[in-house]
């Protein structure tokens, strides 16, 4: 069973098609990643698979249940940090713990996820009185508080300090280690790249690639550069047999080879095969952020405004 299964979703809001006969499934204890630009149907998406937005067809199933009929079920097994949540802004840290809290059949400790989210100053505190990483932070609290199986995180860090960012990741890979689905939407590169076992580019509503971070660098097809000096005079004919590499220059006295694939290796391999010392030896990649952009569409073609009706 997949964690996680949509099949064929689809979602128009008046003229304007979000999500387009999208498929995808997300493995049992993985950290999914789903990236696109501004208005590309990531949150359409993922609020269907929460069950919070009912789409015009298509499947979703969540561990097995569906999201609109079983909500009651769903409810103890997902948990869900949304970009925009609606919390009773009179209640401190502590009430809303406590009140969600109650909601769960077998549940965290409100305290200890308090401290553990950095909020133990502001266990007293009404949620319209936080700063905005704080509310965020408690929004995560709330989403980790019936124990999940799996969780639906939407921009998790967005508007969080660089620490608080990286208590956040750890909190992250603590879930996979404990087996948790993780559903991560994001406009983080490094923390996608970072966290991330898969990653599903969603362009104009469509699937536009799944992959690992290095998986989708490689799709882009993007041009990798490996530099180095050699003591002794190059004889370029010594990398003549690297499938990799696509050009072999000389820039004053570097040699400069592009290419892509396991380029570093395959040319690192050649040398040594010929006795060739290399040196200050320097490899560039292209990004996550560079095969984001070359795998998905232009971001002024459109086909990605946002309307005013939600
Ligand atoms: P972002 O990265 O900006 O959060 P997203 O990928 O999450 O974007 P969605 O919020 O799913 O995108 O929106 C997809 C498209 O559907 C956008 O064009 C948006 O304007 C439109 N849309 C979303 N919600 C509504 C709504 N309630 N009414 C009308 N249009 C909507």
């Amino acid at each position: 069973m997949h964690a996680i299964e949509v099949r064929g979703l689809h979602k128009r809001y008046g003229d304007k098609v979000a999500v387009d006969d999208l498929s995808l499934s997300v493995e049992l204890g993985e950290i999914y990643g789903i990236l696109g630009r501004n208005g590309a149907g990531k949150t359409t998406t993922v609020e269907a698979v929460a069950g919070l937005r009912r789409p015009d067809r298509g499947e979703v199933r969540v561990l097995g249940l569906d999201p609109r009929r079983d909500r009651a079920r769903l409810r103890q097994v997902l948990g869900v940090q949304l970009q925009e949540s609606a919390l009773h802004s009179a209640l401190t840290v502590r009430e809303l713990m406590r009140l969600h809290r109650s909601f769960y059949r077998d549940g965290a400790d409100p305290g200890e996820l308090i401290d553990r989210m950095g909020l133990t100053e502001q266990r007293g505190t009404r949620f319209e009185n936080l700063s905005g990483g704080q509310q965020q932070r408690l929004n995560i609290a709330l989403a980790l508080l019936g124990k999940p199986k799996a969780v639906i995180l939407d921009e998790l860090t967005t508007g969080l300090d660089p620490e608080a960012r990286r208590q956040m990741w750890a909190t992250v890979e603590g879930m996979r280690d404990q087996g948790v689905t993780v559903v991560l939407v994001s406009h983080h590169m490094e923390e996608v790249e970072r966290l991330c076992d898969r990653v599903a580019l969603i362009d104009a509503g469509r699937l536009a690639a799944v992959d690992t971070p290095a998986g989708l660098v490689t799709r882009a097809g993007l041009e990798q550069v490996v530099r180095f000096r050699t003591a002794t005079p190059f004889d370029a004919a010594i990398l003549d047999g690297v499938e990799e590499a696509r050009s072999v220059r000389t820039a004053g006295d570097r040699v400069v080879v592009t290419g892509s694939g396991n380029l570093l290796h395959a040319v690192s391999t050649a040398l040594v095969r010929s006795d060739v010392a290399a040196l200050d030896t320097s490899f560039e990649r292209a990004t996550l952020e560079d095969a984001f952009l070359a795998l998905t569409g232009s971001p002024f073609d459109g086909s990605s405004d946002h309307g005013s009706e939600r």
